[in-house]
């Protein structure tokens, strides 16, 4: 799709569920690990803080939900 210069929409909708998956599921591994899961020792307690920040780079999620998906979707309902 990319080559044909199509999937924007398509590759935007993936970024912004998959940065929502991991924080959820990296915030249920701290959760099971309890209190050893904020400890730093654990790799664990890393694992939630880099997931955070996969919403804020490569297309912050408000930007990317409201510029690219939320337009792209106007757009092709205005057609
Ligand atoms: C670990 C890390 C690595 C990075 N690496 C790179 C890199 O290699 N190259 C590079 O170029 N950049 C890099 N960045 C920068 C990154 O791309 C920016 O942080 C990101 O684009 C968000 O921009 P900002 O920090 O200026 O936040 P802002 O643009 O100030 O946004 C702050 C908040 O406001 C929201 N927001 C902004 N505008 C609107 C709007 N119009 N409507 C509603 N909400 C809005 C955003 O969604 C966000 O939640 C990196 C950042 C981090 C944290």
């Amino acid at each position: 799709m990319m080559a044909r210069g199509e999937g924007a929409l398509e590759a935007s909708l993936i970024k912004a569920y998959v940065c929502r998956a991991a924080e959820w599921v990296t915030r249920e591994a701290m959760q099971i690990h309890g209190g050893m899961g904020y400890a730093e020792e654990y790799d664990v307690s890393r694992y939630f803080v880099d997931a955070r920040v996969l919403s804020i780079f490569e297309g912050a999620d408000e930007t990317l939900c409201l510029k690219v998906i939320a337009r792209q979707l106007v757009g092709r309902v205005g057609k």
